[in-house]
């Protein structure tokens, strides 16, 4: 049992970013960000922030793929020097991994709240701004990856 764990916890650090974290969604695709590219700002989610990343791409924007078909994600975690770079609120969900910023060549930002809110996708933050929807999710509700101990952050 102790060697298992120990393998298991090597095996998430081994993770590299081409890695399906669902069937959708690579890691790649959940921490790239232009800002950081530019400014050489390091994005590196922990394993405990990819598996949050994790559960959002696969109880959240797996689902969502199914309904809009592909979307782009213009925003996905963010380390702290990125937050603040990119103007995000302090404690912005994007920090956790439990956020993302999408959008859609095929449906303006409010249809796509719109739908999100008539299928029970779940979420817990769903705003649409004027270029792209806001999503984010609390990670409570969601089974699989194990409780939290509801501790915030
Ligand atoms: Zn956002």
């Amino acid at each position: 049992m102790w060697l298992f764990g120990v393998v298991a916890l090597g095996a998430l650090f081994l993770l590299k970013k081409r890695d399906r974290l669902s069937k959708h969604f690579t890691l790649e695709q959940l921490t790239a960000s232009q800002t950081a590219k530019e400014r050489r700002i390091p994005n590196d989610p922990n394993p405990a922030q990819i598996e949050n990343l994790r559960s959002l791409a696969t109880h959240t924007l797996d689902p969502l793929f199914s309904l809009i078909g592909p979307f782009q994600l213009t925003s996905g975690f963010r380390s702290v020097q990125l937050n603040q770079a990119v103007g995000g609120i302090a404690n912005s969900k994007h920090l956790l991994g439990k956020a993302v910023d999408l959008r859609s060549t095929r449906y303006p930002p409010a249809e796509i709240v719109l739908l999100i809110q008539q299928t029970g996708i779940p979420y817990d933050e769903l705003i649409a701004y004027s270029g792209h929807v806001h999503l984010a999710v609390n990670g409570s509700g969601y089974s699989g990856s194990g409780r939290s101990g509801g501790r915030s952050f």
